[in-house]
């Protein structure tokens, strides 16, 4: 996993990236473009005129929006937004209306940025996007996990139906899946129990910085039973590269102990019971139910907080809320491959400083379009991993990963 622990166990970033709002100079994505919707971008060219009438316009645009059929208002919201733009409304709108007549999506005018109630200004996606293939669902998905709790179902932003938000969430998703068809827990692993050791040393640190690591963990220490009875200052001479060496190397102490003791020495299976286990939180327990035992959970973690509070799936910030909100949004069989799709969307494209909006494929269904640089050229730049060129985080790689064009990483001290 890419970074931080943030990940489905990497990085502690944070969430930010709110730049000003820039001007949408083109679209991403290329959707197809409906005559409805070119004639409805132009409100937004009338509207932007004067930086100070700017949000007045911008009201009218909204509620003519309103009125509008179905796929004229979705191609409208862009131009919408555009218009209430506030400073660089004059010039930006005209470039807004492009885009919006390329794209006829959502959000593509995150404009509003400058806004104190941005969601407000956010159009809408009112029309549901077309048919395209289902994510095929893991068949192995099974209990382990309750399903979010009615009361955990926030309401959508703005004034996007809740029917909406679910049909957007879950076609993010499904494009995230086309983009990422190879996503996959960033920490290498052989086993449960290497895999739990991983994530909880992730925290704090990059992925990367762990895969380099465990190699030598787990070679002097294999099982449970060999760490649980390590010399803890070996064992913090081999973790001092991931930082925290001190209070990680007590956790894998600690976790293999209760691995061995309490559970003979094999990692649980059960949400309930490796929770119980020293430095393992829900996050971490997540993981290892979704990668080690193929039962659907969702990793929260700060990639995945970002994320899917600029989509606004939800407006929660507490990753137990956020995780049941967003939970009520899929089919639980989707979960585990939610939660990669959107933590390799943000270590790749989806940044926290500066997210690569103009390189990203699923701008036209992103509110939050122009956060980030929107120019595709300086977008490309910012690219992460295999999307940049660059090595990946796991040292063993999935062929699937390779086969993409990801590069395997180095090993510790090479280069
Ligand atoms: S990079 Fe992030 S903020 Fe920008 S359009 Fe894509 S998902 Fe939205």
């Amino acid at each position: 996993m890419g970074v931080r622990r943030d990940s489905a166990v990497g990085e502690q970033g944070s969430d930010g990236g709110r730049e000003s709002a820039k001007t949408a100079k083109r679209s991403p994505s290329g959707q197809p473009e409906t005559k409805a919707a070119a004639r409805k971008a132009a409100p937004a060219k009338k509207a932007a005129p004067s930086a100070k009438t700017a949000a007045a316009p911008a009201k009218k645009a909204a509620s003519s929006a309103k009125k509008a059929a179905a796929p004229a208002k979705r191609a409208a919201s862009p131009g919408k937004k555009a218009a209430s733009t506030g400073k660089k409304a004059a010039a930006p709108a005209r470039k807004a209306a492009a885009p919006a007549k390329k794209a006829g999506s959502v959000g593509r005018t995150t404009a509003a940025k400058k806004s104190a109630t941005p969601a407000k200004k956010v159009a809408p996606i009112k029309k549901a996007p077309s048919p395209r293939k289902q994510l095929v669902a893991p068949k192995k998905a099974t209990a382990a996990v309750k399903a979010a709790p009615a009361e955990a179902v926030v309401k959508p932003a703005g004034d996007e139906s809740r029917t909406a938000l679910v049909r957007r969430a879950r076609r993010i998703n499904r494009e995230l899946a086309e983009v990422y068809p190879y996503a996959h827990p960033e920490l290498d692993f052989e086993n449960p129990f290497q895999l739990v050791v991983a994530t909880v040393l992730s925290a704090q640190t990059t992925d990367l910085r762990v895969n380099q690591t465990t190699p030598a963990l787990f070679a002097r220490y294999p099982t449970p039973e060999d760490l649980a009875a390590a010399d803890p200052e070996e064992v913090e001479e081999i973790l001092r590269p991931t930082g925290f060496f001190r209070a990680k190397t007590k956790s894998v102490i600690g976790l293999s102990k209760a691995i061995a003791e309490d559970f003979g020495g094999e990692v649980p299976g059960r949400l309930e019971d490796l929770v119980k286990l020293p430095g393992v939180g829900r996050k971490t327990a997540f993981v290892v139910l979704g990668n080690a035992f193929g039962r659907p959970g969702i990793t929260v973690d700060t990639h995945f907080q970002r994320l899917v509070r600029r989509w606004r799936w939800t407006a929660e910030t507490d990753p137990d809320k956020i995780e049941a909100a967003i939970g009520a949004l899929f089919p639980k069989s989707d979960w585990t491959d939610l939660s990669h799709h959107v933590i390799w969307h943000g270590r790749r494209i989806c940044h926290a400083r500066k997210p690569a909006c103009g390189a990203c494929p699923i701008a036209a269904l992103c509110p939050a379009y122009g956060e980030g640089e929107t120019d595709p050229e300086k977008a490309e730049k910012l690219l992460k991993y295999e999307k940049g060129g660059l090595p990946g985080q796991r040292l063993n790689p999935p062929q699937a990963y390779l086969d993409a064009g990801g590069r395997p990483a180095p090993p510790l001290g090479a280069g």
